[in-house]
């Protein structure tokens, strides 16, 4: 239940509501996930009107604002198309206008095809802490797994990612729209070094593998799919469907 609402016009107002407040208080982006029914009372600080929107390329890097909409990332020329894609196969085109970056990397599940891209791209995230305003340069990687403990009272501004990565997705879920049941994402920089990601089961998406360059690919992903049975698919068929959808990847990534 959204005990209180507010709209602050800059980052320090909006630091000032998420330190200090009688009830939980939090940051939301577009709300798809924060508008549903919830029965504890939250006061939630808004952050649209706070300009954490923009985009920036400095040399290899691109600094994305926490508050991007899905649909905006689909259609920012400066990603590459596989990261554009994996935005616009994470929700509905209405959603896609209200859902942000930074709500989706905190709100996803195993099945997000963003965040597993996210991840692929080894994607750095700014946080500020709203008690005492220090400032830190997280991993998505690490913060995954601790995401509820460690953004109480911390705020993303930012989201970094290297310009110079390639990035291949495939995936396979029950509709070519539906979220996947198992699904890759392979990144590979310039200097030979590859990370692997998966996606489609479990809490948050999974990394297979990072290497300096990508031997043991198969066996990688094969391995990370060992436990990963559940309601939607067997652990054995994941193997079987990753196996397949690394190989093209890395076939299309190699050219
Ligand atoms: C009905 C429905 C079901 C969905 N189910 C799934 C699913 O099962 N799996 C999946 O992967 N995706 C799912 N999605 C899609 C998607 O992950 C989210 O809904 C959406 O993209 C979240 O973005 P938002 O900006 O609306 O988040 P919000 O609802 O605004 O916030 C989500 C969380 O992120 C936090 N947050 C937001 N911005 C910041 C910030 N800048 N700094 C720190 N914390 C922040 C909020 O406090 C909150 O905890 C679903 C969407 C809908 C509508």
């Amino acid at each position: 239940m959204i005990a209180n609402y507010h709209r602050p016009a800059t980052l320090e107002d909006a630091l000032a509501l998420l330190a200090g407040s009688d009830i939980r208080s939090i940051p939301i982006g577009g709300g798809t996930t924060l508008s549903q029914r919830n029965a504890e009372a939250i006061e939630i600080v808004d952050l649209q009107a706070l300009g954490l929107n923009l985009v920036e390329q400095r040399g290899n890097q691109i600094d994305l604002g926490a508050t991007l909409t899905l649909q905006a990332l689909s259609e920012l020329d400066v990603l590459p198309p596989a990261l554009r894609s994996a935005a616009q196969r994470e929700t509905s085109f209405n959603l896609r206008q209200a859902g942000t970056l930074a709500g989706t990397l905190v709100a996803c599940d195993g099945r997000s095809p963003l965040a597993a891209a996210m991840l692929a791209i080894d994607a750095q995230l700014v946080l500020i802490s709203a008690l005492d305003r220090s400032s830190e340069i997280i991993s998505y990687g690490e913060i995954l797994p601790l995401r509820k403990t460690h953004l109480e009272k911390r705020l993303i501004t930012q989201i970094t990612i290297p310009g110079n990565v390639r990035l291949e997705l495939e995936m396979v879920g029950r509709t070519s729209k539906d979220w996947p049941v198992i699904g890759v994402a392979v990144a590979r920089w310039p200097s030979g070094r590859t990370r692997i990601t998966l996606m489609g089961f479990g809490a948050f998406p999974r990394l297979a593998l990072d290497g300096p360059e990508p031997g043991g690919a198969i066996e990688a992903v094969q391995f990370a799919c060992d436990t990963a049975s559940d309601e939607w698919a067997t652990a054995d068929y994941r193997k079987a469907a990753a196996r397949v959808l690394v190989e093209r990847t890395m076939t299309r990534i190699s050219i």
